[in-house]
């Protein structure tokens, strides 16, 4: 019998962090989580509030609240983005460096989870005023952060540039190079190959392994994707020289769909010259709204969290969601969308393709020996692919949706490591 958690019997989560803690509680019931180490993953190990003063343009100095949370390490050093975004909160980074425990474990890589933040706009600052933030910003959370420690990453808004200054300063401090303090850098400076489309080819990866469990053909399957940017763009080209068809893309402007596919390259080269997908001559034009509703057989949102709703799950056709963005599917819709019978690959184990790489490029940094791409693909295909059946075996095991078994392994694993290294002192 399939049974799901029922989620609608507990009260409604009130903040991001409540939902990511209600999430640990509902796999800590199904898996028969021990109450203290229970107790122990409910909560950061480290949370660090910075202050960060920075010279603008105009020689006014301004201060930016900053953080910088770990969320555990019992697998290894923690690991996670830094956001820089107007609405970062506290809540918001303590969930998003709890849900990087969960995934860097899922896909069994040695690390625990982090995430930082500035609240910040960084669209209203020159490139000099970006530098000087992250340059301090690197500054006050050095004492936690460190190849061993802690390695930063790029999220919303910060670039492979802010990362080679995060490397700058760390290295600047400490007298020599150290490119394993942070992943994401460009090439030159110990980036990976690879890593610009990881997320994407991780998300390719997991969706084939999702259409062979379903005995879902993979040539000419119906792919619409929401978001064009790093994920979404690089989930249109590398889905279509896959063989599937892309009969639908937008990004923030609109989107534009076409049954019969659409051209791939044309919609990149379009998105180039004019800034959006919008008006492509090759389709028509499409809603972000009607996009997650159209007629196909894998839906890929890839650009914005909430997005699928009890409202909306009802209307969805696809057999196959991938989350290749973060939180685009509230809990009530994964309910609705569970006892449908429609496949949701879920974002720890869909977008883990990014951090998997970015384990890679710490690893190439660190034994300074750098592999080609087709090694690197290579791996990430074999991890993702292992994620995938050891998330579909658990939800078959306690019979209950693929985000619950991907919960039900990546939480194992840390209970694992945490009770084997034991209560210090
Ligand atoms: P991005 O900024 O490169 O692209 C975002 C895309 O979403 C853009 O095309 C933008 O136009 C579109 N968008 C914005 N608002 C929209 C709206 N209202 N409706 C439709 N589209 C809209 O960002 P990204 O790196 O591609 O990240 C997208 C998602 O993937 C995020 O949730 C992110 O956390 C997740 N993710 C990304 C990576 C990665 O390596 N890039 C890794 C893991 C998870």
């Amino acid at each position: 019998m399939t049974t799901s958690i029922d989620r609608s019997a507990v009260q409604a989560p009130q903040s991001v962090w409540e939902m990511a803690q209600q999430q640990l509680d509902d796999v800590a019931r199904l898996i028969g989580l021990s109450e203290g180490i229970h107790l122990f993953l409910r909560v950061p190990k480290r949370v660090l509030e910075v202050s960060v003063p920075v010279r603008m343009d105009d020689g006014r100095i301004r201060i930016y609240t900053g953080y910088r949370v770990q969320h555990n390490m019992s697998r290894g050093p923690s690991k996670g983005g830094i956001r820089f975004h107007p609405d970062v909160t506290l809540d918001e980074v303590k969930a998003l460096a709890m849900w990087m425990t969960w995934k860097c474990a899922l896909v069994n890589i040695p690390f625990g989870g982090a995430k930082g933040g500035v609240i910040c706009d960084p669209k209203a600052m020159s490139m000099q005023e970006l530098e000087n933030l992250t340059r301090r910003f690197t500054t006050e959370i050095s004492i936690i952060i460190g190849p061993e420690k802690d390695i930063p990453a790029p999220d919303v808004y910060t670039t492979p540039q802010i990362m080679a200054w995060i490397m700058d300063t760390y290295s600047m401090q400490k007298g020599y190079s150290i490119p394993g303090v942070v992943t994401g850098k460009p090439i030159a400076i110990g980036g990976s190959l690879g890593r610009d489309k990881a997320t994407a080819r991780g998300c390719l990866y997991v969706v084939d392994e999702a259409m062979q469990t379903m005995k879902l053909p993979i040539e000419g399957a119906r792919v619409a994707i929401q978001g064009f940017g790093n994920a979404g763009m690089h989930a249109a080209t590398l889905m279509a020289e896959r063989g599937y068809r892309i009969v639908a893309v937008s990004d923030s402007r609109g989107g534009v769909i076409n049954a019969k596919g659409l051209d791939v390259r044309g919609i990149v080269a379009h998105k180039q010259e004019t800034g959006s997908v919008v008006g492509f001559a090759g389709g028509d034009a499409i809603t972000n709204k009607e996009l997650l509703e159209c007629d196909c057989d894998v839906l890929v949102p890839a650009a914005l969290e909430k997005v699928i709703t009890a409202q909306n799950a009802p209307k969805i056709r696809a057999k196959v969601v991938a989350e290749a963005a973060n939180g685009p599917t509230l809990p009530e819709a994964d309910a609705i969308l569970h006892e449908r019978g429609i496949m949701v690959l879920p974002d720890i184990l869909a977008n883990a393709g990014g951090v998997t790489v970015s384990y890679f490029e710490w690893v190439q940094d660190l034994q300074e020996n750098f592999w080609e791409e087709d090694e690197i693909n290579a791996r990430l295909k074999q991890k993702m692919t292992r994620a995938f059946r050891e998330t579909h075996e658990q939800a078959e095991r306690h019979g209950v949706d693929m985000r619950t078994g991907a919960y039900a392994v990546a939480v194992e694993r840390v209970a694992e490591a945490t009770k084997l290294r034991g209560l210090y002192p």
